[in-house]
């Protein structure tokens, strides 16, 4: 990719099966190789990058927390602010991959890339996907932006948009798509090719809470056929801030969840219902009543999104009709 020659990339190395090892218990340990080491078996130490690598965490993502998100985007600002820098790239565990590009995506204003990646086999495995995947992030970061850059995945060949992405698979090497659109691009070996009329949404940008600690507490609730409403309760009890129904089809639950939701929201918890399905829109005309329920639809956001967006818009917005309209933008 001639493009790329000389660009310098920071890679901040953040743990996940990438740099996983086989294990004496037959699976493996995430977490366990530095980013130096991960970096070393990409072939791309010829020098044709300028490439600095950093260990953010050594975290398999399960234990992605708040915190390290605080960091990480602390660490992101810092570089674009020095200046010096053309790309960066995060290596991640898989399993919340899309959260931290969601949530990346908005509270940083970019004038380059941020692409994440990973790696579904470890690293000393027969069929190791991290180096591949670790390169192509690489090289996709030294791309010079056309505009703002953006927060994008890359896996599997496939660039992905942090508003899209979605982990869609527990055991397949293309464990990540864009349901509701398509990749930006592909990648055929080193050279990407970036899907025609595909662009990345320019996505509202928040700022950044002041510590992880004082972020609102917003949980989600997975609905399913016969859910009770005395978990809905138990969860409502915690006392948290909001909480993000995973309905059913368009938002929906059974009615006695519905009703414990709407006293909670009657006594400010802000409900957000988005929906378990794999794409689609959740809209307020549905056969849920949001205006009487004090209700808040997700729109095209999916609960883990939702949950994202509504703990960003709760640190600025108080409110059902502030916060819906946090949803309804792009
Ligand atoms: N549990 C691992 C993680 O998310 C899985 C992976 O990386 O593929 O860190």
């Amino acid at each position: 990719m001639p493009e790329a020659m000389g660009r310098r990339i920071l890679v901040l190395a953040t743990g996940g099966t990438i740099a996983g090892c086989q294990a004496a218990h037959g699976g493996y340990l995430s977490a366990q190789i530095a980013g130096q080491a991960l970096l070393a078996q990409t072939g791309l130490g010829d020098g044709s990058l300028h490439i600095d690598v950093e260990d953010i965490a050594h975290v398999g993502s399960q234990d992605m927390s708040q915190e390290i998100w605080h960091r990480l985007a602390l660490r992101i600002e810092a570089a674009v602010a020095a200046g010096g820098v053309d790309g960066i790239v995060v290596s991640h565990g898989t399993d919340t991959m899309e959260e931290t590009a969601f949530f990346l995506s908005r509270v940083l204003q970019l004038p380059f890339h941020v692409v994440l990646t990973g790696a579904m086999r470890p690293a000393d495995a027969a069929d190791a996907d991290g180096p591949v995947n670790l390169r192509q992030a690489v090289l996709l970061a030294a791309q010079p932006a056309a505009g703002a850059g953006q927060v994008l995945v890359a896996f599997g060949g496939e660039i992905h948009a942090a508003q899209w992405v979605k982990k869609i698979a527990a055991s397949s090497l293309r464990a990540f798509a864009s349901p509701d659109a398509a990749p930006l691009g592909v990648f055929l070996g080193d050279e990407v090719y970036w899907t025609p009329g595909m662009t990345a949404p320019v996505a509202r940008r928040y700022g950044l809470p002041a510590s992880a600690e004082q972020w609102p507490k917003v949980g989600i609730l997975y609905a399913y056929a016969g859910m009770d409403s005395a978990q809905v309760k138990a969860c409502l009890a915690l006392g948290w801030d909001g909480w993000v129904l995973a309905g059913l089809g368009n938002g929906n639950a059974p009615h006695a969840c519905l009703a414990a939701l709407a006293d909670a929201a009657a006594q400010g918890t802000l409900i957000v219902r988005s929906s378990r399905c794999l794409t689609g829109w959740v809209t307020a005309a549905g056969e849920v009543d949001d205006q009487a329920m004090g209700f808040v639809s997700a729109g095209r956001y999916d609960a883990l999104q939702a949950r994202i967006l509504l703990m960003l818009a709760l640190s600025g917005t108080r409110g059902r009709h502030a916060v819906q309209a946090h949803f309804s933008a792009v």
